[in-house]
C-alpha cells in the first residue's frame, strides 16, 4: 500500500534501537526524511547509515536526551519543519508504590508525560499552518491494564494520555491527527531487561522467563518492532487521516477486555 507521505519529514524520537527505531525504519520505507534521535551517538550513527543505505532517504540524527530541556533545543534547532512527530523515550524503573518520592515522580512524567507534551507545543503549531500533520506518541499496555511494579509508567502514561485525549480533538480541525500506540511486550532490549529481572529473582534462565511470559499472551509470542513500525507509519499515512484520539493497543491479546 501507497502510504501517500513520501517526501514528508518526521522527527522519530528515542529511534537508535527498538520501537522507535521500527517506526523509523517504517517510516524512511514510506519515502518519509527522517530525524533520529537517541543519547548514545555511536548506535544512533550506525542506525541511521543504515536507513540512508537501505531506503535512500535524507536522516539527520542528534545525540540528546530527549527528556532534557537542553536536549529537546538541540533536536528542534537540527529537526527543521516537521511534517509527523513520534514520541518516545525510555520507560520509568519498577518498583513498589511505597518506594517512589516527588522527585521519582517529576523523572517520571518529566520523560513521559512532560517531554512529548512540550514537543507537541514546538511542532504542531506550524502543522496546523500547513493543514496538515501527524502525531504519534509510544505509551503502554499500562494505560489500559496497570502494571503494578511499573506505578511511575503508569501514572505519567495516564496523564499524556488524558492530555492527548482533549488535544488530538482541539488539532483535528486543522488536519493534524494524535494517536497513542500501546505496546505490549516486544522483543526489544526493554523485553530483555524486564526478562532479565524475572530470571534473577526466580533463579530461572532467560529461555523459560520469556516462555513463561509468552504463554500468558493470546499470540504466544512477543511482537516485532516490524510490526510495531508499520503501525505506526500507518497511524502517519494519508490513509489516517479520521482517525484521531485512539489508544491503538499492540499486545498480541494480552489485555484481556472487550474494548
Ligand atoms: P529500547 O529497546 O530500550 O530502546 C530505547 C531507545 O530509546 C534507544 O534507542 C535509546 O537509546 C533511546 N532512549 C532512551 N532514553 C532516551 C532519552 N532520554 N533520550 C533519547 N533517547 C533515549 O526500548 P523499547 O522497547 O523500544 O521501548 C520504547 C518505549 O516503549 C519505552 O518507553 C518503553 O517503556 C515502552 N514500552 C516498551 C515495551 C516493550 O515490550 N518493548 C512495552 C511497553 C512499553 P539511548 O539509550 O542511546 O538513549
Amino acid at each position: 500500500m501507497d502510504l501517500g507521505i513520501k517526501g514528508k519529514r518526521a522527527l522519530v524520537c528515542a529511534s537508535s534501537k527498538g520501537l522507535g527505531l521500527g517506526c523509523a525504519e517504517a517510516l524512511a520505507q514510506a519515502g518519509v526524511n527522517i530525524v533520529m534521535n537517541a543519547r548514545t551517538d555511536g548506535p544512533l550513527q550506525e542506525a541511521a547509515q543504515t536507513l540512508r543505505d537501505r531506503f535512500g532517504v535524507e536522516v539527520v540524527a542528534i545525540a540528546a536526551d530527549i527528556t532534557s530541556e537542553e536536549g529537546r533545543t538541540k533536536v528542534l534547532e537540527a529537526a527543521g519543519e516537521i511534517d509527523i512527530l513520534v514520541n518516545n523515550a525510555g520507560g520509568p524503573p519498577p518498583g513498589m508504590w511505597s518506594d517512589w518520592d516527588r522527585d521519582d515522580f517529576i523523572s517520571a512524567l518529566d520523560a513521559n508525560m512532560l517531554t512529548p507534551i512540550a514537543l507537541i507545543k514546538a511542532l504542531v503549531p506550524a502543522m496546523m499552518d500547513r493543514g496538515w500533520g501527524r502525531v504519534v506518541n509510544i505509551t503502554s499496555q499500562s494505560v489500559k491494564a496497570p502494571i503494578p511494579v511499573l506505578g511511575l509508567s503508569n501514572a505519567a502514561r495516564a496523564g499524556l494520555t488524558g492530555y492527548v485525549a482533549g488535544t488530538s480533538r482541539q488539532i483535528a480541525p486543522s488536519g493534524v491527527t494524535m494517536n497513542n500506540i500501546l505496546p505490549g511486550i516486544h522483543a526489544t532490549d526493554r523485553a530483555v531487561s524486564l526478562d532479565t529481572g524475572v530470571s534473577t529473582q526466580q533463579g530461572i534462565s532467560m529461555e523459560e522467563a520469556r516462555a513463561a511470559r509468552e504463554a500468558t499472551i493470546p499470540a504466544r509470542r512477543y511482537g516485532t518492532r516490524a510490526e510495531f513500525g508499520a503501525t505506526c507509519a500507518f497511524l502517519c499515512s494519508q490513509h489516517a487521516g479520521f482517525i484521531v484520539g485512539q489508544n491503538i493497543l499492540l499486545d498480541g491479546g494480552a489485555t484481556n477486555a472487550t474494548l
